[in-house]
């Protein structure tokens, strides 16, 4: 498959999906671009197949910069609309990408180069990632967070998490692992850590959002907690950009969300 995904890469066979993420008052405040892999034989293939290899391999490299291309010039798009200049467009980053020399130019020239305003990309990153140099990677996320870009904590919950680093990133946003969101409502632990991740985000100024939120009781909950955003099939599975404006049409855009 390696050869096939080097193949794709200088093909262009890969597409970026949407998916919304909303208020407390389900309205629409961003979106997380999802990669899919259009195969011309196998058809859509999942990031969950394709990823790993690509980190592997190192072809996360220029997969992840056309990504991230692709990303900026969406943001750019959506800056022109009234409805849509306030959305914020979520990246997922890989550990190698991240830890790649030329990362932080790559960013720095693709804001110079579309003019976006630089928070308007969010950048995701997994508590993998401090499994490593500690020390780089959060010098890598605090010159990036310097450019003006975001950062969420994605997955929040499932890794290695230390109050150490936390308290030493300059994040924005814990995004609360689906796992603890699946069966919020049978299990009081779940429903305990979402309301610590909660309370602990609060303590340390940064904002959650809940994912794989599939239900209105799952959503209930967690806004209970102090949840205050949302992401998952209960607003929309992810989309290509076509139908994501009619996704974005039936939440109406959150005043002077930023
Ligand atoms: P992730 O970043 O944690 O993305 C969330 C995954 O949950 C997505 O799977 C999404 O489609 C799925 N999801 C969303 N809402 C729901 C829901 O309500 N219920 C359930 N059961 N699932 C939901 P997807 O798109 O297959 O992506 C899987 C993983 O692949 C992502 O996890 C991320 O780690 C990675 N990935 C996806 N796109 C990219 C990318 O552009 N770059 C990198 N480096 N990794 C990516
Ligand atoms: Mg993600
Ligand atoms: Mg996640």
């Amino acid at each position: 498959m390696e050869s096939d995904l080097r193949l794709a890469i200088q093909l262009k066979q890969f597409e970026l999906y949407y998916q919304i993420q909303v208020d407390d008052n389900s309205h629409a405040i961003g979106a997380e671009a999802l990669v899919r892999w259009n195969h011309p034989r196998k058809g859509l293939v999942s990031p969950a197949t394709f990823i790993p290899l690509a980190e592997e391999t190192g072809l996360i490299l220029p997969l992840g910069q056309w990504i991230l291309e692709s990303a900026c010039a969406q943001i750019k798009s959506w800056e022109i609309g009234n409805d849509t200049r306030h959305l914020v467009l979520a990246v997922n980053v890989s550990a190698r990408q991240l830890a790649a020399d030329e990362f932080i130019t790559q960013v720095e020239n693709l804001l110079r180069s579309t003019g976006i305003t630089p928070a308007r990309l969010k950048l995701e990153i997994t508590e993998s990632m401090m499994l490593g140099n500690v020390e780089a990677v959060i010098s890598i996320i605090r010159q990036l967070k310097a450019l003006g870009v975001s950062f969420s904590m994605d997955d929040f919950g499932t890794g290695y998490s230390s109050l150490q680093y936390l308290k030493r990133l300059p994040l924005d946003q814990l995004k609360i692992d689906q796992s603890f969101v699946r069966d919020i409502t049978t299990d009081s632990s779940d429903l305990a850590i979402v309301g610590t991740i909660v309370a602990m985000a609060r303590s340390l100024s940064l904002s959650t959002i809940a994912e794989g939120v599939e239900t209105e009781a799952q959503r209930q909950l967690l806004a209970q907690q102090g949840c205050s955003s949302f992401q998952g099939y209960l607003f929309s599975r992810p989309v290509p950009i076509a139908a994501f404006a009619a996704v974005l049409q039936g939440y109406g855009a959150a005043q002077g969300a930023a």
